[in-house]
């Protein structure tokens, strides 16, 4: 899950009122916790640094913990969709005040990142490979890049200097260079893993849930259809899918008006929390769910999930890597 919050979604639509930092973490978190809880879900978290001030903020945050197992992770510290346009000194910031925060607030360490509208230039890379960073998740291999953008571009309010910045969100058709499963980088001597949001296997058109949510905003059968299809395509490849979720999956048009031009939000939230909990059965049935960082260790044994933890010497954790063998089938992460 990408924890954007509200200030965020208003001001990458250009709306003014994004500086007094509205927000609705406490109510949907709760919301969220209770339903992956329900179905047994763990979950992996990619939190933005500005939303680890407030104490309510925080205290919503910590109450992952209520969850089976969870994932904290790195989503920058302002989630300004252009880190392709910053300084060095910029990047390092957006990482590490959010990594400092992280720790202080869920006394974790973050092992992997994503960075807000899918950017990622090297620069970030370098700075995950010198913070120790496991994994980074910044790329979205869609056949859509281009179209979301032009959308974006059209619907948003952002004018000048920012606009422009705007420009190369999603990373146009490059994107598509890249593999829809997991891959190794090597930076520096560095291994830094790259963990795709996966997309449909052939077409490449997205299968997040924000995109979900919006097909069955028009119908909930071609939705689900479409939800069944990708899940098969992903079987018979045998490609793990990391499945996207946002805080707006879990909200309805009666939650907040002010997010009804965001896709799936004409939806009431009894239909939308209804349709959003059989997607993650099918896929909690279909799949052995995993956060992203034990996902990962499926592809390489000598990940640690134990790193996350604060004090953690190395050596203990590889142990504890090669000493545990017991792989699924059909790995699978979100
Ligand atoms: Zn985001």
């Amino acid at each position: 899950m990408d924890l954007d919050n509200k200030w965020a979604y208003l001001r990458a639509a250009g709306n003014p009122d994004w500086q007094t930092r509205p927000g609705y973490l406490p109510i949907v978190i709760d919301r969220i916790v209770e339903m992956l809880g329900e179905l047994n879900l763990p979950l992996t978290v990619f939190t933005v640094g500005r939303d680890l001030v407030e104490d309510e903020d925080c205290v919503a945050i910590k109450s992952f913990d209520r969850m089976p197992r969870w994932e904290p992770a790195n989503h920058s510290l302002n989630h300004l969709p252009w880190m392709h346009t910053m300084e060095s000194s910029e990047i390092a910031d957006e990482i590490e005040v959010t990594d400092a925060r992280i720790r202080e607030v869920t006394g974790r360490r973050p092992l992997g990142f994503r960075g807000p509208g899918f950017s990622c230039p090297d620069e970030v890379l370098s700075v995950l490979s010198r913070n120790d960073y496991v994994y980074d998740a910044s790329i979205f291999p869609t056949s859509i890049a281009p179209i979301a953008r032009a959308v974006f571009l059209m619907k948003t309010d952002l004018q000048g200097a920012e606009k422009e910045r705007a420009k190369k969100l999603y990373g146009g058709f490059d994107s598509l260079r890249h593999p829809n499963h997991p891959f190794e980088r090597n930076i520096a001597g560095h291994s830094l893993w790259e963990m795709p949001v996966t997309v449909m296997p052939f077409t490449r058109t997205p299968i997040h849930f924000s995109y979900f949510t919006f097909l069955a905003s028009f119908s909930t059968l071609a939705a689900k259809s479409y939800f069944r299809t990708a899940l098969w395509l992903c079987k018979v490849t045998g490609t793990a899918p990391s499945l996207l979720l946002h805080p707006p999956d879990f909200m309805g048009r009666e939650d907040d008006s002010d997010l009804a031009y965001f896709p799936g939000m004409k939806m009431q939230r009894r239909d939308k929390l209804a349709i959003v909990r059989w997607a993650l059965e099918l896929y909690s049935t279909q799949f052995d769910v995993r956060c992203m960082i034990d996902a990962l260790r499926t592809f390489d044994p000598a990940v640690d999930p134990d790193a996350a933890q604060l004090g953690h010497s190395r050596a203990t954790g590889n142990n504890i890597a090669t000493s545990t063998g017991q792989l699924a089938q059909s790995p699978s992460f979100q």
